[in-house]
């Protein structure tokens, strides 16, 4: 049975519940991601994604991990699929294989420039935003549900946040049928982000993606990656915890639940948790995120 178009799980009057892996390296990554799906699996999540690495470089690892989670937990499984380093010849193909695998929901990104580079540049006859990937997925297999990336901060390359936003609506025009955003530890920044949405005419659902914090590091490389602000009381609070990892990540836990208490109460159509494969913030925060 093919999966159900995501859009339709969004009429539910229930939040929806979904979360982020990544294809593992190896065989100890692979364990780790069934021992985590297996936590998961009693949770029932609308659905989990599987994210497409840099450059194309997991084309196999992702559609074997989606294949995994799919075959072996019964999640619906939305793969990721990115712009870089594909012809669009590669990216219908890619699209045929991963229909007739069952799967009818795509999250369609452009991706990040290969590594050492800083602006994307499309290979001559490759495709140049998300946007032409929508149009390239719907018309080649028009039933895909088709999932789009939105930055509530603004993607690190858009002059401004309405430009941005006049670019997330252009997904939306080709067929994009919700949009998850970039990781905020802020959810003021979320709340104007779907209002900037809304105001320039984008109607689809916009699922918050969130991310509980792990490390110091990865909160360090997070930010300088994606531009994403930490509030001041969320700073005090890992300022005070000092380098206790636990405490820190117990932080982390704390501020999501707070975090997502705030947005289902304020109409969130649901959560999307980015879990970097591993279930102890997805199980702690599972009931918050059930409304
Ligand atoms: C939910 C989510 C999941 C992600 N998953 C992955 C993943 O699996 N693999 C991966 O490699 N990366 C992933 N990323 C990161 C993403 O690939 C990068 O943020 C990338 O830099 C932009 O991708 P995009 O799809 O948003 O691109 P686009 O929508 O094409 O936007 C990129 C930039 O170009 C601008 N732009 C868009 N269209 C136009 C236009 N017509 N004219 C001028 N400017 C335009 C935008 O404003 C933005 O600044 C993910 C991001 C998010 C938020």
């Amino acid at each position: 049975m093919p999966d159900r178009p995501i859009s339709e799980l969004f009429s539910r009057l229930r939040p929806l519940r979904s979360f982020e892996f990544f294809p593992p390296k190896d065989d100890a990554g692979t364990e780790m991601l069934c021992a985590t799906a297996a936590m998961l699996r009693p949770l029932a999540p609308d659905f989990v994604s599987v994210t497409y690495g840099a450059g194309g470089t997991t084309r196999d690892r992702t559609a074997r991990t989606c294949e995994l989670l799919r075959r072996d937990f019964g999640f619906t499984v939305m793969p990721h699929l990115t712009c870089v380093g594909h012809t669009p010849a590669e990216l219908a193909e890619l699209a045929d294989r991963i229909h007739a695998g069952g799967f009818r929901n795509i999250m369609a990104l452009r991706g990040d420039p290969p590594r050492g580079q800083t602006t994307y540049v499309p290979r001559p006859d490759g495709l140049g935003h998300a946007s032409d990937l929508v149009a390239l997925l719907k018309a080649r297999q028009p039933d895909l549900c088709l999932g789009v990336a939105g930055y509530p901060e603004k993607h690190p390359a858009a002059p401004s946040p309405e430009a941005d936003v006049a670019n997330l609506r252009r997904k939306v025009d080709a067929g994009a049928a919700f949009v998850t955003t970039q990781l905020f530890f802020d959810n003021a920044v979320y709340h104007r982000f779907v209002e900037r949405c809304r105001a320039a005419g984008i109607t689809v659902p916009v699922l918050p993606g969130l991310m509980p914090l792990l490390s110091r590091r990865q909160i360090q490389s997070f930010a300088a990656m994606c531009g994403t602000a930490l509030p001041a009381p969320l700073q005090a609070r890992l300022e005070a915890a000092g380098e206790d990892p636990e405490a820190v990540e117990a932080i982390g836990v704390d501020w999501a639940r707070e975090q997502i208490r705030d947005l289902i109460v304020h109409g969130a159509p649901g959560i999307h948790l980015y879990i970097l494969n591993r279930s102890k913030a997805a199980l702690a925060l599972a009931d918050d995120m059930a409304g």
